[in-house]
């Protein structure tokens, strides 16, 4: 399997209880050094908001089968509203967090249609649901929302599309995890999302590509 984003917080976590549970787990990080001592995971370096970088990776990895990709990476951008929205914040996290995955997919389609599993799960959030993203939370992070909402889309056309590839593709949201990103006061310790996260995927079928669910199963209106 392949993570993106794996340096630290949800996506270290995924990585570990991959590798803890006999996986390959090839970790992608953009730095150019992954956290040290951990010896159990093969790292590449992968910015996924370069192009060139994800085509740098795509042809590493040429030949290498893969059952699974973990579309992980995210940022959040600006929080605080409509006022302080700013144009290149904003299409960065969309790059990020939007784009990102589809051009991580396309590249590595040769490997998962060379793998056994076939899953690629995109850590989606609740807070792009446009159902549900806005019940008892009333931050003001316009891109992170957009961007995730774009994201299930994507998620959503490209279970469509990969359908006759029998690859299945899902949106996960980890629920309010205690990492940077989610801070000390998230409900959820990060090994416990990351396990949930990892029952979800490993139970998945076909019949679920398309789907967007938390992790603790619960499916989430779009
Ligand atoms: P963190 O901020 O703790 O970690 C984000 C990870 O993404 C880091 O490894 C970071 O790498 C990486 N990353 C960011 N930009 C890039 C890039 N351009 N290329 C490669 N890697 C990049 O976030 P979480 O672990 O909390 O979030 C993981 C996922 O879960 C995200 O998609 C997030 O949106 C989603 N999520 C999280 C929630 C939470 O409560 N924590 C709630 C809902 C969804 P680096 O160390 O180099 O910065």
């Amino acid at each position: 399997m392949l993570i993106t984003g794996a340096s630290r917080g949800l996506g270290l976590a995924l990585a570990r209880h991959y590798a803890g549970a006999g996986w390959r787990v090839i970790a992608c990080t953009r730095a150019d050094t992954p956290p040290p001592d951990e010896n159990g995971l093969e790292w590449r370096r992968l910015d996924v908001a370069s192009p060139a970088s994800i085509a740098e990776l795509a042809a590493g990895l040429a030949g290498t089968p893969l059952d699974l990709v973990i579309n992980n990476a995210g940022i959040r951008g600006d929080v605080d509203g409509l006022a302080t929205l700013d144009a290149d914040d904003f299409i960065e996290v969309m790059r990020v967090n939007a784009l990102a995955p589809l051009l991580v997919a396309r590249a590595l389609l040769p490997n998962l249609r060379a793998g056994g599993g076939q899953i690629i799960a995109n850590i989606s959030s609740r807070a792009g649901s446009i159902a549900e993203g806005m019940i008892g939370d009333d931050d003001g992070d316009y891109a992170y929302r957009c961007s995730k909402a774009a994201l299930n889309m994507a998620t959503a056309k490209l279970a469509l599309d990969l359908k006759p590839d029998c690859i299945t593709v899902l949106a996960l949201h980890p629920g309010w995890v205690r990492t940077d990103m989610g801070g000390i006061e998230a409900e959820i310790p990060v090994s416990d999302s990351a396990a949930a996260l990892q029952g979800l995927i490993d139970r998945a079928t076909l019949a679920d590509s398309g789907s967007f669910q938390a992790f603790d199963g619960r499916p989430i209106a779009w």
